[in-house]
């Protein structure tokens, strides 16, 4: 694309072409914009997602990237992740600004009632019905607009959708240490110095596993938390040099967040565990299919007419333990609606987990619980050409950060559940800009 002569073209109306005279950094790049004749530069995006990274995991280590980050660019108080607050389903609400029960990817297990079968998170991502199920991740929106699309080890980067993928991916190998800083060095390498610098992509979306392990395995207030935060500063520090080397720093906009936080498990002869086989009356001869024993949060199918009897055995079965007919759960959760969701759906306070037969989890953390839980916030920074500098903004919801990101990139977004005007104010004021037909 050219530039035309010393003037750059502004985004403007669909009708007019305006000409500035001032060269304004960053505005590198001029396209039109789909079959509409109107005219935008656009920079690039970089979203990284650090796995279970809380939205208060910088106030007790020394953070001095995140910190540098923070000045340069736009600081939120926190984001409040979907429900259910676990990998999968939160990560592609990231991706498609849907709560969970409106894009389906319900649970990190996929599973078959009928036949009992059970996938793990790790091969879940590659059955693609489970992902493609009506709503598109932003990467194929981005391509069917023109842009040029990457994820590394994002959830949801191994799915076809309506027959397309992500066309520059990597995804993990099934045994892969998640928490290896050469190989996140590496992978920074290859999304910056490859995908953005060589192969010019417009958006990438880039996935850490930590530290959502170092919390679960030690639990959020231990120091191997701690240090693994220090990994993630150093990571961000090495990130925004590579950018820097790289001359991208003026064309780049950063966004980096998490899809849930992490909680203390409450254990050891300090609190009543919740055990379902040991609440009186309930009999998992009664039940068709169950989904327990991960986390806080579970689900079962009742045999044919036993919905009502394990209800009522269920319902005041422990004293942190809230029991819900499907169509029940809290309308703020946005987790009734879906057909896969199943009839109960079980939800343990902070501090418990849901146990079947016996208590199985022996992690210090965990994760699941209640979005409205200050454990569960995750943390948002952003920084680059398009953002604030210095500033501090209000919480928002994980759902409305995919409109920013659309409007980052000029593309049109598929219907979703965020509102732009609640990210908007984090961007910098643009004079002259017309109409935004992507506000929502
Ligand atoms: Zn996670």
């Amino acid at each position: 694309m050219s530039t035309v002569g010393r003037r750059w073209l502004r985004e403007t109306d669909p009708a007019t072409v305006e000409y500035s005279t001032e060269a304004v950094d960053g505005w590198h790049r001029v396209r039109a914009g789909r079959g509409s004749g109107r005219t935008r530069h656009r920079n690039k995006l970089l979203l990284i997602s650090f796995d279970g990274f809380r939205w208060d995991y910088d106030r007790d280590v020394e953070t001095p990237n995140l910190d540098k980050m923070a000045q340069d660019g736009v600081k939120a108080a926190y984001v409040t992740p979907a429900f259910l607050t676990i990998t999968s389903p939160s990560h592609f609400t990231m991706l498609t600004g849907r709560h969970i029960e409106n894009h389906g990817v319900i649970h990190n297990i996929w599973f078959n009632t009928t036949t009992q079968e059970k996938k793990q998170y790790y091969m879940t991502q590659f059955v693609d019905s489970y992902w493609d199920n009506g709503s598109l991740p932003i990467w194929i929106t981005a391509q069917r607009q023109g842009l040029k699309a990457g994820s590394l080890h994002f959830p949801g980067t191994a799915a076809t959708y309506k027959g397309e993928t992500v066309r520059v991916r990597q995804v993990e190998p099934r045994f892969y240490d998640h928490s290896n800083e050469t190989d996140w060095r590496l992978n920074i390498d290859k999304v910056i110095g490859e995908w953005f610098h060589q192969q010019d992509l417009d958006f990438v979306s880039l996935y850490f596993g930590e530290p959502d392990l170092a919390g679960h395995s030690f639990g959020p207030d231990s120091p191997e938390r701690r240090e693994m935060v220090q990994q993630v500063d150093r990571t961000i520090g090495y990130i925004r040099d590579k950018i820097q080397d790289h001359g991208l720093t003026d064309r780049l906009n950063i966004i980096i967040t998490a899809d849930h936080g992490m909680s203390t498990v409450l254990r050891g002869g300090l609190v009543e565990e919740i055990i379902l086989s040991k609440i009186p009356g309930f009999s998992f001869r009664d039940i068709q299919f169950q989904l327990l024993d991960y986390g806080p949060v579970g689900m079962l199918l009742p045999k044919e007419g036993m919905l009502e009897k394990v209800y009522q055995a269920l319902k005041g079965g422990h004293p942190h333990l809230h029991v819900y007919k499907k169509e029940e759960v809290p309308a703020r959760l946005h987790y009734s609606k879906h057909p896969r969701l199943l009839p109960i759906i079980l939800i343990a306070d902070p501090g418990y987990i849901v146990n079947g037969l016996l208590p199985l989890n022996s992690n210090k953390g965990e994760h699941g619980f209640d979005n409205e839980v200050m454990d569960m916030k995750a943390f948002f920074r952003a920084v680059g050409p398009d953002f604030q500098k210095n500033l501090m903004v209000d919480p928002f919801d994980m759902v409305d950060v995919y409109p920013l990101m659309c409007h980052l990139l000029g593309i049109n977004p598929e219907i979703n559940d965020g509102k732009l005007h609640n990210t908007k104010h984090m961007l910098v004021p643009k004079e002259n800009t017309g109409g935004n037909n992507e506000s929502k």
